[in-house]
């Protein structure tokens, strides 16, 4: 086995794992923090895909975390009229006013509250405000709760703010949801940032009103005053079985201690307009998001920002984000029963977002990933698993992109054997996935050679 094998090897929430890392390069270049986060693997597999691509290969991809849609004309065409007006230049850094008012309304249309523009920050994307917020409310030793597995950026950034990562293991016999029950023990007088996230990313699990109720509960029992709850709502439009969205800033006493937090990414199938919001509890607070923006990058571009007005306000979209969710169901009816008929993989349905989060534990059992897993050098084991084996074998051999469970939040992610499978690639592809998987997991000589080749093994 070639110990060479993990080359990326300084992204870590435990500085002591890298100790005979840190102190060599920090000397030289960078800074102690640079080692303590993380990344959005999604992003890093890219190149692999382009290198097996550029070697003659159709690579299905179910590593995608972008619906496969275009952005839809009227949208478009908003965003050209408006660089054709000009508005090309600096805009207020909180968000240009008619975004904001339009998100405020949407908000509170939908979560019945009474939203005002003032405390609504646009961002570039929905991600930024993830690690701005743990930035923001976490001193060195305040502790963050986020659901694992979840969206790598949750856990990335607890060790850049020096923040006590507080991973809060949400379960497949629960629906991928979890109760207050399991919250509660959790929550402590550091705990700064509860982050929520229905629907979910990696596994799609979504939370009933009850549900959020109960969690809504503790957090008022329990939770410092101090404390926020960041709800990730980003995959709100996109929803299953006539589901409707549910925010815990709409359960009573909650919306005093909730940043909601939403972009259109995901609903309009937008992931390059790079437009995300949040919205605060008190102007206070935006402001001071208002004055980071000023100080990262001044302002999210202001056509954008209109074209992500009429994408809120259009009764155009209703329809587009409509036609998006039909092929979403169609195709996830089709992979979890196709999943569902491979043996050793389980696969629950998603209420919600565009993933399924299979349990390959009888597949890492069936090729000998557990085994080959427990050889590995100990250094490499640290950023491998034996779902990693598989998503690589998966990759390099039958051509199949997804992603590992180690992908969304590592700490005690050990035992646990899931691939995430996105299904924002077009159906005809999706079957053919389908079938390369059934035929790789019981292709165990060829996934012994792909171990002892030794490379890509994390
Ligand atoms: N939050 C969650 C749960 C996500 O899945 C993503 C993207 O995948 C984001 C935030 C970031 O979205 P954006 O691409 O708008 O930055």
């Amino acid at each position: 086995m070639n110990t060479l094998a993990c080359p990326e090897a300084i992204d870590t929430q435990d500085p002591k794992k890298f100790a005979p890392v840190i102190p060599k390069l920090r000397q030289r270049l960078f800074s102690d923090r640079t080692y303590r986060i993380g990344s959005e693997n999604a992003f890093r597999i890219a190149p692999q895909i382009r290198e097996l691509e550029l070697q003659g290969h159709k690579v299905i991809k179910c590593n995608l975390g972008e619906p496969d849609f275009p952005l839809a004309k009227h949208i478009a065409d908003e965003i050209k009229r408006q660089i054709d007006l000009g508005l090309t230049h600096y805009c207020d850094p909180q968000g240009i006013l008619p975004l904001r008012a339009a998100i405020a309304r949407m908000i509170s249309r939908t979560r019945k509250l009474d939203v005002s523009p003032e405390r609504v920050v646009v961002f570039p994307g929905g991600k930024p405000a993830i690690g701005l917020t743990q930035q923001t409310y976490c001193d060195p030793g305040d502790e963050v709760i986020y659901p694992s597995p979840g969206y790598p950026i949750y856990e990335s950034f607890t060790g850049y703010v020096r923040a006590k990562p507080v991973p809060l293991h949400v379960r497949e016999e629960a629906g991928f949801s979890f109760s207050g029950r399991e919250l509660a023990p959790l929550i402590t007088d550091r705990t700064r940032v509860i982050i929520l996230n229905f629907p979910s990313n990696p596994t799609g699990g979504v939370a009933t009103r009850e549900q959020l109720e109960e969690i809504a509960d503790v957090i008022y029992a329990k939770a410092p005053d101090c404390a926020r709850i960041y709800s990730d709502e980003i995959y709100e439009d996109i929803l299953f079985d006539g589901n409707r969205h549910q925010s815990i800033a709409s359960v009573p006493g909650m919306a005093e201690r909730t940043i909601i937090a939403g972009g259109v990414s995901k609903s309009f199938g937008w992931t390059g307009g790079r437009v995300g919001w949040a919205v605060y509890p008190t102007t206070e607070e935006a402001a001071v998001f208002k004055n980071l923006n000023i100080n990262y990058f001044s302002c999210v571009s202001a056509y954008n920002q209109m074209g992500a007005a009429v994408a809120l306000e259009s009764p155009s979209s209703a329809e587009a984000i409509s036609r998006m969710c039909d092929a979403f169901s169609e195709r996830r009816d089709v992979m979890v029963a196709g999943l569902n008929s491979i043996p050793g993989i389980r696969c629950r349905e998603p209420g919600g977002a565009f993933y399924l989060f299979p349990n390959i534990a009888g597949v890492c059992e069936k090729l000998g990933a557990l085994q080959a897993y427990s050889k590995m050098p100990a250094g490499d084991r640290e950023r491998s698993s034996p779902s990693t084996l598989v998503q690589m074998f998966l990759l390099w051999r039958y051509q199949v992109a997804t992603m590992d469970r180690r992908s969304f939040g590592s700490i005690g992610s050990e035992g646990q054997h899931y691939l995430r499978v996105s299904i924002a690639t077009a159906l005809d592809d999706l079957k053919i996935g389908l079938e390369r998987i059934r035929n790789a997991v019981t292709d165990v000589n060829g996934f012994q050679d792909f171990i002892k080749e030794g490379k890509h093994l994390c």
